[in-house]
């Protein structure tokens, strides 16, 4: 499984939490029982920060601003992957190339795309065919993203609630939704993910804040930090595949794949089992 952080510069408490993260598992492998369990079991890639330079020339006390969201080109890096319905994206950043190049090279099953500014788990798809917000576009495996969705958010004890941000009127149940019914994004990363591989990608909101005060920053990891350890724990080690198909399980439940070319997978169908 892998998580992506700080995609928009600005956003960086996904950033910080990353590199907690690390931390806390380094240091807890072998004293701990869940942290051994975890790392034993699964194999975690971490990319902390996808958009170094938006991070560069964004400021600390940012609660809702565009400053670094982009990249040095002033591209929105969640934007700017191909998209299943538009074909305006044909020229990829360096960014997004060199993350979809890693998304081909291992056979990730789970990813989470770390942003900030609102309180949320959003799962694909993230835009419809009308180019219009507020309609939703379900996947074919709609139980499943709700789960994995459901999955981070139960842990977290703002998000579950579907606590308001105090500048904001949206309410989540259950701190989920559907992309498009929350707003239409083309070219998004989680879309690229569950229809060009065979990983199931999420995109989670860790906060209300997009750049807080770094007094704050324990206060995120503490809120977030369940949430991560259980979110990872949805992977099942459980994998069978021969030369046309490959199978791998979450919690309670069986992910089916197809072959499709040199290495690559696409999903065929997930089942719940309970
Ligand atoms: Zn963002």
């Amino acid at each position: 499984m892998k998580f992506v952080a700080n995609m928009h510069g600005n956003e960086v408490v996904g950033r910080e939490t990353m590199i907690l993260l690390i931390q806390y598992l380094c240091q807890n492998y072998g004293l701990d029982e869940r942290v051994t369990r975890i790392v034993k079991s699964t194999r975690i890639h971490i990319m902390p920060s996808m958009n170094p330079d938006g991070y560069e020339i964004s400021h600390e006390g940012d609660n809702q601003s565009i400053v670094g969201r982009p990249n040095a080109n002033n591209v929105d890096l969640n934007r700017n992957f191909p998209d299943h319905y538009f074909q305006e994206n044909q020229v990829q950043e360096v960014e997004t190339a060199a993350v979809m190049n890693w998304i081909h090279q291992y056979p990730f099953v789970l990813s989470a795309n770390l942003h900030g500014g609102a309180l949320v788990v959003n799962y694909p798809f993230d835009d419809n065919i009308n180019k219009k917000d507020g309609i939703a576009n379900l996947t074919p495996d709609h139980k499943t993203f709700v789960l994995l969705a459901k999955a981070y958010a139960s842990a977290h004890p703002l998000m579950k609630k579907g606590t308001q941000c105090s500048d904001s009127s949206e309410y989540f149940p259950e701190g989920i939704t559907n992309g498009a019914v929350w707003y239409n994004v083309e070219g998004g990363m989680q879309d690229y993910n569950y229809l060009s591989s065979n990983c199931m990608e999420i995109t989670i909101e860790m906060g209300c804040q997009k750049f807080p005060y770094a007094s704050r920053l324990p206060q995120f990891w503490l809120d977030n930090k369940d949430s991560l350890l259980l979110f990872i724990e949805q992977v099942y080690s459980d994998i069978y595949y021969d030369l046309v198909n490959f199978f791998y399980c979450f919690k309670n439940i069986i992910v089916a794949c197809k072959f499709y070319s040199n290495l690559r997978w696409l999903i065929r169908s997930t089942h719940i089992y309970v």
